[in-house]
């Protein structure tokens, strides 16, 4: 009996990260999901929903303050840090304060 499998055929994209792109293989069937609808491929991913990949890369990976102004308003300073991990970024983002609002873990 072979030790090997036959090959099958494999596509390559490269999806947007902080700083850069990741290669991903797929096959035919995770291909076609991918195309469905790549940012939403790419955000299941990294265990992200779609609006969240999508400030993760337009932030380049830095998490924001959590703190509302009195309006209703997200501040819009970094908390520290850029370029995290989808995991960390995660983590972070809107859950921290900036140094402006006490650099403290947010309530939410
Ligand atoms: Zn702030």
């Amino acid at each position: 009996m072979s030790r090997n499998s036959q090959a099958k055929p494999i596509w390559q994209t490269n999806i947007a990260v902080p700083g850069g792109g990741n290669f991903l293989y797929l096959d035919n069937e995770k291909a076609e999901r991918y195309n469905a609808d790549p940012d939403a491929y790419a955000a299941d991913h990294f265990g992200l929903s779609k609006i969240e990949y999508m400030q993760w890369i337009d932030l380049d990976g830095a998490p924001l303050c959590g703190h509302r102004t009195k309006k209703g308003d997200l501040c819009r300073n970094m908390t520290g840090g850029y370029q995290l991990r989808a995991g960390e970024w995660q983590k972070r983002h809107r859950r921290l304060f900036c140094a402006s609002h006490g650099g403290e873990p947010a309530h939410r």
